[in-house]
């Protein structure tokens, strides 16, 4: 499984605050999963929310079936901005905003502009 081109949140990044507090990412500062001044790194990163997340089991239809969810996953930061839902499908994503998987194999070209965030 290549990673490279999924979220970094919570599978090949964690951000450790100068308090100990560990996020899965930078900009998800609502979102404390421990300290580490008081758990391990490990324990941190195999917690429910992420081993849910990395899995899928916790995201929102379409990301948890999406074919592309190993992939991808959505900004789970972005969402929880836009939606105060941390596990919800991706707001920006074209397929959540309902273009089909062959449309989305053509982009970004010939794609309406306010389903593709506006790019
Ligand atoms: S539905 Fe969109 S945001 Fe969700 S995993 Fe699939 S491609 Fe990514």
């Amino acid at each position: 499984m290549d990673l490279s081109t999924a979220c970094p949140w919570g599978r090949t990044n964690l951000t450790i605050t100068a308090d100990g507090s560990v996020l899965p990412c930078l900009y998800s500062r609502d979102l404390c999963l421990g300290n580490i001044f008081e758990q391990s790194l490990i324990v941190l990163y195999h917690s429910s929310v992420l081993e849910g997340v990395r899995n899928g089991s916790l995201l929102a239809e379409p990301c948890r079936s999406c074919l592309y969810r190993e992939f991808c996953g959505g900004c789970r930061a972005r969402t929880y901005y836009l939606t105060e839902d941390w596990f919800a499908a991706d707001p920006w994503c074209p397929l959540v905003r309902g273009l089909t998987e062959e449309q989305v194999r053509v982009f970004p070209s010939n794609l309406p502009k306010e389903k593709v965030g506006g790019y």
